[in-house]
């Protein structure tokens, strides 16, 4: 959901203005949020609410009625209108501002259900519908495919052919065909936002060919990032300087939906999270040290690193950890240990777990790891433990 939002940041720039550079400026004082965040904010709030989508939207719209770009002609006159009806429109509006959903459900005909409404109310031309329903239900998937696409290719061929199987697009598409093609319906634009999230390799990879393909950046790069978010999770270097573009009343929204128990996405990486402390609470204590294979068979072996990467961490060279809690307690664990019970983020100790690992298993040899190797992992995976039940 805030991955839709930060494509659509990104890519608003550029949408009158196209550019064919990878290496675009990602953000500037040349970028805002434009329709597709209001939308897809609409449709959030309305989850969290137990809401109609179309009163939500109809009410964000008018709430926000200048956006940078304005909104689509037939859209323009929904959002005026006193007593707004469908209009039968196959646009790729229906498509941008869906990702709530693909996050929020469990169940794949909820995620069909409310795809479709959130659609009808402006989109209620079958196309409109199937733009939406699949990039819901592509989301939903992606989650659950996490850590096989991060694994390998075989993931991203399994989501693609769950993708294209639901919906019948032929994402089967030469660069050439639609570079600096602009295409405002679903049915040109969902087949290439699979497209790129089947070439890509990351979150800003992929926004980064939605925008640059010179199409329709901002919508484009609004479908492709929620996409992608659902793949690759948000870096934690874009999070923060894109949600100063939004206004307290959206970051609210975002803020909320993040948090509720309500949400899928929110009660499954919770789940992930108790299963992985558990996993390697076990394994360190049980086994961890007993033989110098066991190290080896630890930090050579990526298993770690990809569970850590499908929960969001960050290989950030330890240093969201050390620049609170200090180079001691990062380095051992009897300074770790005197300072463990104000360790109060488990994203932050999930990023010091995973620089560690890295740093055994690409700075340092994993044979120098030892008892305090063990302790230290231990003393932070017990914190987590107990922060995850609070
Ligand atoms: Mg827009």
């Amino acid at each position: 959901m805030l991955g839709a939002i930060i494509g659509d940041i990104v890519g608003s720039r550029w949408e009158f203005n196209p550019t064919n550079n990878h290496w675009f400026e990602l953000l500037s004082d040349r970028n805002s949020f434009t329709d597709d965040t209001i939308c897809t904010v609409a449709v959030a709030d309305a989850l969290l609410k137990g809401r109609d989508y179309g009163e939500s939207l109809h009410e964000w719209c008018r709430k926000y009625p200048r956006p940078m770009g304005g909104y689509g002609g037939r859209f323009a006159q929904w959002v005026k209108s006193d007593n707004p009806k469908p209009y039968g429109s196959f646009g790729n509006g229906s498509a941008m501002r869906v990702s709530p959903i693909g996050f929020w459900f469990e169940d794949d005909n909820d995620i069909l259900e409310h795809a479709r409404r959130s659609a009808a109310c402006t989109h209620d031309h079958e196309e409109g519908i199937r733009g939406a329903q699949t990039v819901a239900l592509t989301i939903h998937h992606a989650l659950a495919l996490r850590k096989e696409i991060l694994r390998g290719e075989e993931g991203m061929n399994q989501l693609m052919a769950y993708a294209t199987g639901f919906s019948n697009y032929n994402i089967d598409i030469r660069k050439e065909d639609v570079e600096n093609r602009f295409d405002e319906t679903c049915q040109g634009t969902v087949p290439v936002a699979l497209w790129i999230i089947s070439q890509s390799y990351g979150f800003e990879d992929a926004i980064r060919r939605a925008v640059s393909l010179g199409a329709d950046a901002d919508t484009l790069g609004a479908i492709v990032g929620g996409m992608a978010e659902a793949i690759w999770g948000i870096p934690m270097e874009l999070r923060s300087p894109a949600e100063a573009y939004l206004p307290e009343d959206m970051l609210q929204v975002i803020n909320d939906f993040y948090q509720s128990e309500h949400n899928h996405y929110v009660r499954l990486g919770k789940r992930r999270t108790t299963q992985f402390i558990q996993k390697y609470i076990d394994f360190f204590e049980n086994e961890f040290g007993r033989t110098r294979e066991s190290f080896y068979r630890f930090f050579d072996d990526s298993e770690f690193s990809h569970e850590c990467w499908a929960l969001g961490f960050d290989m950030d060279c330890g240093s969201s950890f050390s620049e609170t809690y200090g180079l001691e307690a990062w380095n051992e664990p009897d300074p770790l240990k005197a300072c463990i019970d104000k360790v109060g983020d488990i994203q932050v100790i999930g990023n010091a777990l995973f620089s560690k690992w890295r740093y055994y298993n690409h700075w340092e040899s994993p044979s120098q790891a030892d008892e305090k190797t063990k302790e230290w992992f231990l003393l932070l995976l017990h914190r987590m433990k107990d922060l995850s039940r609070l």
